[in-house]
Order: structure tokens, then C-alpha cells, then sequence
């Protein structure tokens, strides 16, 4: 069993999960190799799913579906609100899990279970608060009753950088809707999602309510799913890339769409920032996950009065870091996802170096085994360089020099992305304007940290399609139904 033998250690082959989860059966199966990102080894091997698989989950979620939608909001509030205790109760395990397959430091890990059990509580109360609405036509002849049905079955697909909660911020508000899903979670992280279908099913979530399939090959298989006409949203975390195949998979049979996609956050320093604050901030914008998140400060605009003592704190606080295997207590930066993503990180940093960047702490992958890549700060960096366009999804912080408001907001908005925002100032309307001009979907004020299951996650541009979390989130897996009625 996945949890208990994450406590005898994570070289033991029984750590293999039992299988896919359909309809509440496990399906044994390998194939799919899951890797520990601090040693480089193999921990398990999980199943490659092929297309009869999938849709045989598929044909789960549809017998399930009738039962779901008519089971009272009260009975699926009460559900989720068990899996959010069980996932609570198990919160060392789950932690200790995520930090073995995706490498992050458990306090990290610890604090995404936190995060991924809240969408459970959050949406195991907004079940018994779906909306409808009543009014009369214009012309006060009429009635018009607007009621929401669960669109359907949901394909959800999630990334490795929040294997929890990236899993929960849309199994959450699927199943308080009365939607019946399919998981298909990212195949360098699966073991935490079969963990959690596991507790969901000891929670009291029916079979088939929500299925589990992991795969090598992503594209054939969700592209079956999606063109069975029983399957009626996608919603979908990773990266714009893999979004744009996705929505136009979805266009086919006209699937409606919830994209949660790549950033490019900009994090703004003003001359008047409380210079600690916004290095804290800077700190956990930039360190969280060892930088593998999409909200991630990923372009450091600071205004030219507090630029060096920026600098040199941001060094100070990034050299102290203690890089290490994730479930290592001492940790505070673990390895990255694979070696793929060190020598992307490798490449920007080396770029942005060519092109005149200066390092100040870092700038080189370390050697041996693991996928480790050193908290790095780089200052002068050319504003054209490779770094300030592309995700670096790593614990490198790249510093710009801006003088004016004006520049900054122009630089931060020089970006296909538009997901977070950051702005440091003590003067909060100087930040409200600042925040204003950018072009974003959510915006810290001299806030690091912005996620949050009540608040509505998502960005504009090209990174992204609807919203998570808030009272927003249920909406996206529910459809409005207009009753004209005459009485
Ligand atoms: P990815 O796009 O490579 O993969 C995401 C998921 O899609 C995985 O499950 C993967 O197996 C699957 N996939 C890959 N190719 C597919 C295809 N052709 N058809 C169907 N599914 C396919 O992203 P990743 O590397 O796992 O995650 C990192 C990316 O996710 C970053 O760009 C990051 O910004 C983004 N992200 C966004 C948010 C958000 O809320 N906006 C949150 C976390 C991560």
C-alpha cells in the first residue's frame, strides 16, 4: 500500500502503486518509470494506460454520473469534507510522498498538502451553495428561472509541480458541481494521486466518480477522451504549449475549456519598498518549490534607489539556502523535476551571462547524481535576453534596473503571459496604480504569496482560460439551464 510504505522507505518495491483506479478498482499495470529527482533511481514503475484503458474509465465516469449529479449536495458536501480530514490526518505521508516523486523540500511538500486538502473543505461547502436565479422579463409578462446542471464528465489534467494540489483545485469543484471526472496526472508525479483516490475512496467517493489514469503518451490518449461525446470539459494545468494542442483537441467536439497555464511573473521593487518585506516576499515568490511554480517571480524589476541593497540581500538570503534531497529535514531547495529542466536553467542563465548578466551567487548546475541546480541571483540582465521571456522554472532570481513607473509597468508587460504579479511599495496607492497598469490575473501587494482556495486562480493572455478556487472555481464545471416559464 502506497502510504504505509512510504514510512519503510522509498527503495521498497512495494511503494509500486496498485494501478490505475477505475470504476474503484486498482488495475495493476507498469511501464510508466517514476524517478526519485535527488538520486536520479527509479522508485517504482507505474501503468501505461492505452486507449481502451482510458475508455473504459471513461465508461465509469459515465455509469457513475447519474448517481453523482442526483446525490444531494449535503451527501457530496460531506464527502469531500471526509477527504479533506482523511488527507489532513494524513498529511506526513502525503508530504513525504510528494517530496520522494517531484523533489521538493518537505516543508514545501507539507505546506502544498495544506493547500490541496483546502479546495476539499472550500468546495465541500460551496456544494450546498450552487446559484440559480429568478427574475422577470423586461416587459413584466414572464419569468425566467436559471438553474446550473454539472456539465458532465470532466478530464482533468495536471502537472508535476503541485501534484496535490494541482489534482485537488479541480477534483474539488467537480465533484460539489455533481460532475464525475478522469484524473490524468503528470507521469514524473502519479504516486500522489493514486494515494489521495485512494483515501477519496475511503472518504465514500463512489466508484467510478473519479478515475485515475496514468500514461506515456498523453496526446492519443486524451484525444480518445475527448472525442467521446459523453465527455463535456477539459480542464487542464501545464504548460501553453501543450495548452494550444489541447484547445484545438477540444475545438473537435466543442469541449468546454478551463486552461491554467505558463507565467511570467514580474515581482516590482519601488524606491519606497520596505526593502525586508519585499525580500521576504522576493524570497518566497521566487524559493517556493525551489522555483517550479507558475506563479513564480520569474523577472525582478527594481527601481534604481534600492537596487544594489535589493541585490545584495537577495545574494545574502539565496547563499544561505541549504540545497539537498527534499525529504532531507534540513533541506530548503531541492533537485529539479529532471535533468531536462537543469539544462534549460543552465542555457538562460548561460545566455543571459553571454549577453553581459553578472552573477552573484551560483550560475553553475552542481555535479553528481540528482537534478540540482544552486539558488542563483543575476543582475544586469539585458531586458531582450532569453531569461525574461521564458519560463525558468528554477531557483534563479534575474534582476532588471528600472527608474520610472511607466518603464516598469512597459517591461512587465512585454510578455505573451499575464498569470501574477508582484508590486513592493509602502505607498498603496503608488502600488494600486503600478498593479493596475499590468496586464495579470491575480497581483501581489507586498504579498509573495497569493494562493488561496477562496480566491479565484488564473491568468489572462496566454496564460489561461477561466478560473480556480473561489467562488468562481465550482462554475467552470457547472452550465447554466434558462426555464422560460409562463404561469
Ligand atoms: P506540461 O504541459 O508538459 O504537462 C502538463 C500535463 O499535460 C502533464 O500531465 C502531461 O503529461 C500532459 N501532457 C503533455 N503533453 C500532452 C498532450 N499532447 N496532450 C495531453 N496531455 C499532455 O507541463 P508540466 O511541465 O507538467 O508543468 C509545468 C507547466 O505548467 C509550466 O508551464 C507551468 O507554468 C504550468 N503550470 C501552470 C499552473 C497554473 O495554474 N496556471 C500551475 C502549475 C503549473
Amino acid at each position: 500500500m502506497v502510504l504505509d510504505n512510504v514510512f519503510t522507505g522509498y527503495a521498497d518495491p512495494q511503494l509500486h502503486a496498485e494501478g490505475l483506479f477505475i470504476n474503484g478498482k486498482w488495475v495493476a499495470g507498469d511501464g510508466i518509470p517514476v524517478t526519485d529527482p535527488s538520486s536520479g533511481n527509479t522508485l517504482v514503475e507505474v501503468p501505461d494506460a492505452n486507449i481502451a484503458e482510458a475508455m473504459s474509465a471513461v465508461d465509469a465516469a459515465d455509469a457513475a454520473a447519474k448517481g453523482w449529479r442526483e446525490t444531494p449536495p449535503r451527501q457530496r458536501s460531506e464527502i469531500l469534507r471526509s477527504w479533506f480530514t482523511l488527507m489532513t490526518e494524513h498529511a506526513e505521508e502525503l508530504a513525504l510522498l510528494i517530496s520522494l516523486e517531484n523533489g521538493k523540500a518537505l516543508t514545501d511538500a507539507r505546506g502544498e498538502v495544506a493547500y490541496a486538502a483546502e479546495f476539499f473543505r472550500w468546495y465541500a461547502e460551496e456544494a450546498t451553495r450552487i446559484p440559480g436565479e429568478y427574475r422577470h422579463t423586461p416587459n413584466g409578462a414572464h419569468h425566467i428561472l436559471v438553474d446550473h446542471d454539472p456539465i458532465g464528465i470532466a478530464l482533468l489534467i495536471t502537472p508535476w509541480n503541485f501534484p496535490a494540489a494541482m489534482a485537488t483545485r479541480k477534483i474539488g469543484p467537480a465533484l460539489a458541481a455533481g460532475c464525475t471526472v478522469i484524473l490524468k496526472p503528470a507521469s514524473e508525479t502519479p504516486l500522489t494521486a493514486y494515494a489521495m483516490a485512494r483515501l477519496g475512496a475511503e472518504a465514500g467517493v463512489p466508484p467510478g466518480v473519479v478515475n485515475v489514469i496514468t500514461t506515456s503518451d498523453p496526446g492519443p490518449v486524451s484525444s480518445a477522451i475527448l472525442s467521446d461525446p459523453r465527455v463535456r470539459k477539459l480542464s487542464f494545468t501545464g504548460s501553453t504549449g501543450v495548452g494550444r494542442i489541447l484547445l484545438a483537441e477540444a475545438a473537435k467536439t466543442v469541449v468546454s475549456c478551463s486552461m491554467e497555464l505558463g507565467g511570467n511573473a514580474p515581482f516590482i521593487v519601488m524606491d519606497d519598498a520596505n526593502l525586508d518585506a519585499a525580500l521576504n516576499g522576493a524570497m518566497v515568490a521566487k524559493m517556493r518549490n525551489g522555483g517550479e511554480a507558475c506563479t513564480a517571480a520569474n523577472r525582478f524589476y527594481v527601481q534604481s534607489g534600492i537596487h544594489d541593497a535589493f541585490v545584495a540581500g537577495l545574494t545574502q538570503r539565496m547563499q544561505a539556502l541549504k540545497l539537498g534531497a527534499g525529504y532531507d529535514a534540513e533541506t530548503q531547495c531541492g533537485p529539479m523535476i529532471t535533468t531536462k529542466a537543469v539544462e534549460k536553467i543552465d542555457r538562460l542563465v548561460a545566455e543571459a551571462k553571454e549577453r553581459g548578466a553578472q552573477v552573484t551567487t551560483g550560475g553553475t548546475p552542481q555535479p553528481g547524481s540528482g537534478y540540482y541546480y544552486p539558488p542563483t541571483v543575476i543582475e544586469n540582465v539585458p531586458t531582450d535576453a532569453a531569461i525574461a521571456h521564458e519560463e525558468i522554472f528554477g531557483p534563479v532570481a534575474a534582476i532588471y534596473r528600472f527608474d520610472t513607473e511607466d518603464e516598469a509597468i512597459r517591461m512587465a508587460n512585454t510578455t505573451e503571459y499575464g498569470l501574477a504579479a508582484y508590486v513592493y511599495s509602502r505607498d498603496i496607492t503608488r502600488a494600486m496604480r503600478v498593479g493596475r497598469g499590468i496586464e495579470t490575473g491575480m497581483l501581489g501587494i507586498n504579498r509573495g504569496l497569493m494562493s488561496d482556495p477562496a480566491a479565484p486562480f488564473g491568468g489572462v493572455k496566454q496564460s489561461g482560460l477561466g478560473r480556480e478556487g473561489g467562488v468562481t472555481g465550482i462554475l467552470e464545471f457547472l452550465e447554466p439551464k434558462y426555464f422560460a416559464v409562463e404561469f
